[in-house]
């Protein structure tokens, strides 16, 4: 038995040529010398998806059309001398174009094997994009009368540097282990025939005719060898976390329990960095501190509402159910935060003067945030005034980012 299969029973339908592609790629892959613990098999999902239960190598099993997306990551980050082979079917090949086409052209060192049985096997022999136009399938009785994609010539267009077709019949292993030996991109697409569904459709086929039907060239098509797309083994590169300003502790604030704040504004109008203005200041005053932020995908306009937790224990998750404060200070921040308003059951509410007054399930004071300092320092003015008037934080710490505390200062 192969060194590579764990097994010489193999999972696929009785004359399922999937068990002869298996075999081959065992073979060629133990031609190059190699051992099961230098190989990393990454399929995709389909029926060849089940051979990571035989195979001895490392195995990942992959989202559908995605393996080579995955298989990418792993190949850039392993050094030279491992082999990294994508099982995918002609499915998972056309959902996944992009990502085929994608690892040619950056030469990821990786060769994908394309299991073309002309149709989706798993889910009940749908017709694929590598499908012949004439062959019939359930969803197409007549066949698609639709063009194929030639993937060895599409991969060969993207840079690849080794590419070839053959029939999965016969003795492949050389074409395998010619593609698996390349320091760069490669793949060999072997054209299958799926036991359970082509003849029920197609009575007559047979796969070395109906390949020449198709116009499935077999061959291999090269490109010269170019330094494959390979991560610096072992780079040093710089931690984001590295870019944060650390907070030093000032002063220790008196807070007996866990608060949750929610501040609901415009886009534009510093909500986010009034947040994280509060947490930064109940950092420096010995609390502990999360911030979170939400608004639409366009930034620039509409609501952003923030939440911050502020509590003297460790925080060890940082959702806030129902806010103790709801903090609004703009008509895009009373909006969002309608549905809130109406469930909330206990804490207070402030808003802004220039906003009617909302229905809500408890009590809704009313201040002016917005006038004194403009619209782009409401956020801050509102978040200052209720710590300060909660006494969340101490003074000093409040007017480190109250903007009528700075307005006040005397210049120096
Ligand atoms: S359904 Fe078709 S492709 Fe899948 S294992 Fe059976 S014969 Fe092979």
């Amino acid at each position: 038995m192969s060194t590579m299969l764990l097994s010489d029973k193999l999972p696929y339908c009785p004359g399922c040529t999937h068990h002869h592609v298996t075999r081959q790629t065992s073979k060629a892959l133990e031609k190059l010398g190699l051992a099961p613990q230098d190989v990393v098999l990454v399929t995709d999902i389909g029926c060849h998806g089940i051979a990571d239960a035989v195979f001895a190598t490392h195995t990942v099993h992959g989202l559908h059309g995605r393996s080579t997306a995955i298989a990418a990551g792993i190949a850039m980050a392993l050094p030279a001398g491992k082999k990294v082979v994508v099982f995918i079917g002609d499915g998972g090949a056309t959902i996944g174009l992009q990502h085929i086409l994608e690892a040619a052209r950056m030469n990821v060192p990786l060769t994908v094997v394309v299991h073309n049985n002309f149709l989706y096997g798993m889910t009940g022999g749908q017709p694929s994009g590598l499908t012949p136009p004439e062959f019939k399938t359930v969803v197409a009785p007549e066949g698609t009368h639709l063009p194929h994609h030639n993937l060895c010539e599409l991969v060969h267009d993207a840079g690849a540097v080794f590419a070839a077709r053959v029939v999965g019949l016969g003795d492949f292993s050389g074409t395998l282990a010619e593609a698996f030996a390349q320091d760069g991109f490669s793949l060999v697409e072997v054209l299958e025939m799926c036991t359970s569904y082509t003849p029920k459709f197609n009575p007559d086929f047979k796969l070395r005719q109906a390949a020449e039907a198709a116009g499935y060239a077999l061959g291999s098509w090269t490109n010269p060898p170019r330094p494959p797309f390979r991560l610096q083994f072992g780079a040093q590169k710089p931690s984001l976390l590295s870019q944060l300003k650390l907070v030093t502790r000032k002063q220790q604030a008196r807070l007996p329990h866990r608060l949750g704040i929610v501040l609901a504004g415009s886009a534009g109008e510093g909500v986010q960095y009034a947040a994280e203005s509060l947490a930064r200041a109940a950092v420096a005053g010995g609390l502990h501190a999360t911030k979170k932020g939400s608004y639409p995908v366009t930034v620039g306009v509409g609501f952003s509402a923030a939440e911050i937790l502020l509590s003297p224990e460790p925080i060890r998750y940082h959702g806030i159910g129902e806010p103790d404060f709801l903090v609004i200070t703009s008509e895009d921040g009373l909006h969002w935060a309608r549905p809130k308003l109406l469930a909330m059951r206990h804490g207070r509410v402030f808003v802004d003067a220039s906003l009617p007054k909302p229905e809500a399930s408890v009590p809704v004071e009313v201040r002016d945030f917005r006038t004194p300092f403009g619209a782009k320092n409401a956020a801050l003015l509102a978040l200052a005034t209720v710590a300060r008037e909660e006494a969340l934080l101490p003074e000093a710490l409040i007017a480190a980012f109250d903007p009528q505390a700075k307005a006040a200062a005397p210049v120096s």
